[in-house]
């Protein structure tokens, strides 16, 4: 995701290279790219033609401090017009109304309504709510079916439906249901067609009067670009849209959906989908999607979901000590595969890394099979080789090497991989984002 984007956006820096301040005549190469770089994400081009507009008249005159080059001072206007265009600051769920809260989901077959449906309901549960979820796709019996799995597996509710009723009743009576067992929010999940049709738009536009939702949430697939803008218009026009819920974004898609639905709809994107499973779902931050689509990587994001999903104490405790500037060792470098696993691996956890640190570790070539024999290869070295890699030499790697069933080689991969890692580590640890920002800058 955004790959292109963000190669483009960085060659802008090499364009003002020696100038030291940005001005009309010297921006216009740069802005130039800027534009190439939006077109080749597939963003929609009245976004486009307001955010040129924007950057350039902001740009213009803009001081260039001490610090900073001049393509670098473009990139932070570039940067914060960016994070305007999403929707400036993070939007929340607004479930402040009386019990139960109602969530309908909105948006094309395929789009990934169920899945979002049973990943919010996960997460909202993860938040001590307790949730109902509907599926009122009267027309797919499977859909159901998937949506009475997603419950199964998130532990929420489920509202069963009897054949041959109506969108309208079954919504009415998980309403009921809802209300006598006292559930706090409940999903309804809506029928999608493969194109915008009247009837359906009657249909979800029907339930909408009916069930008075107090969000309303429009689901849509990144990697559908400009057409998941028509899309969007559709929809903003019959719903009164309260966000927006961005389906795929991990996958090989240009990234031109998310940079237009806010601006096209109006309504903020509230949540972003960034996996199949069911925990692939994150609040959306337009500042940390900015950093990523900029290259500076969505570190915080990256902080946050470690904590999330593993052991809080641990990620505590290796913070404690790159803080400390004890060194990173073999013990800690397992510990941080674990976590990868954990993390929904490598691909979800690399996309959020700076660029150049994700380049660096997909160069690594780490696989989930390569972390299980990994672990391997880790337990298999005593507690003081652990602590101090250094003194692995040729006798102990072949001990290591036959104690986990592998070749030296293999074992001499891990090591080289360590140090590769430690390397990380230490730059992320002594020069903070600041440095790491700058060498990704170049
Ligand atoms: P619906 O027709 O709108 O209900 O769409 P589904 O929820 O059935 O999703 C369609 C497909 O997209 C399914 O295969 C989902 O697993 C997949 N999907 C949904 N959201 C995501 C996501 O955020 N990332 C990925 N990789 N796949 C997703």
């Amino acid at each position: 995701m955004f790959d292109n984007l963000t190669e483009r956006l960085s060659d802008v820096i090499k364009t003002l290279r020696g100038e030291a301040r940005l001005t009309e005549s010297n921006i216009q190469d740069a802005l130039r790219e800027v534009r190439m770089a939006l077109i080749e994400a597939d963003v929609a081009l009245p976004v486009i033609k307001i955010f040129i507009e924007q950057v350039k008249q902001r740009a213009i005159g803009h001081e260039v401090l001490d610090k900073l080059s001049p393509g670098q001072a473009l990139i932070g206007v570039v940067h914060e017009e960016l994070v305007a265009i999403m929707g400036g600051d993070k939007a929340e769920l607004n479930l402040n109304v009386a019990p139960p809260a109602v969530i309908l989901m909105a948006g094309l077959q395929g789009a990934g309504k169920t899945t979002s449906s049973g990943k919010l309901a996960k997460w909202l549960m993860d938040q001590k709510k307790k949730v109902l979820l509907v599926s009122c796709d009267v027309y797919r019996p499977a859909a159901i079916d998937q949506l009475a799995l997603l419950a199964e597996q998130t532990g929420a509710d489920f509202f069963p439906v009897q054949t041959g009723r109506q969108p309208a009743e079954i919504c009415t009576a998980a309403l009921d249901f809802a209300r006598k067992h006292h559930h706090d929010v409940v999903i309804v999940d809506t029928a999608g067609r493969l194109g915008i049709d009247e009837a359906m738009m009657r249909e979800i536009s029907q339930l909408e009067q009916l069930l008075k939702p107090a969000e309303t949430l429009f689901v849509v697939d990144a990697m559908q670009g400009q057409d998941a803008v028509n899309t969007a218009k559709a929809f903003a026009e019959v719903l009164p849209l309260t966000g927006v819920i961005l389906t795929k974004l991990d996958g090989d898609a240009r990234g031109g959906a998310a940079l237009s639905v806010r601006h096209i709809t109006g309504k903020p994107i509230k949540f972003a989908g960034v996996a199949e499973k069911l925990n692939g779902l994150e609040p959306f931050y337009p500042d940390r999607m900015a950093s990523r689509i900029l290259g500076m990587g969505d570190v915080l994001g990256l902080i946050e979901e470690a904590q999330r999903t593993s052991d809080q104490k641990e990620a505590e405790r290796l913070m404690k000590k790159m803080k400390s500037g004890k060194s990173f060792d073999l013990n800690d470098f397992q510990q941080q595969f674990q976590q990868m696993k954990k993390m929904g691996g490598m691909s979800a956890m690399l996309e959020k890394l700076p660029h150049q640190l994700s380049q660096a570790a997909q160069n690594m070539n780490v696989d989930e099979k390569i972390i299980n024999r990994t672990e391997g290869i880790i337990n298999s070295m005593t507690p003081q080789e652990r602590i101090k890699p250094e003194i692995i030499k040729a006798s102990r790697k072949r001990r290591i090497a036959a104690g986990s069933g592998v070749s030296v080689q293999e074992v001499n991969r891990l090591l080289s991989q360590f140090e590769q890692a430690r390397k990380m580590m230490k730059m992320m640890n002594k020069g903070g984002m600041a440095k790491m920002m700058r060498a990704v800058k170049g």
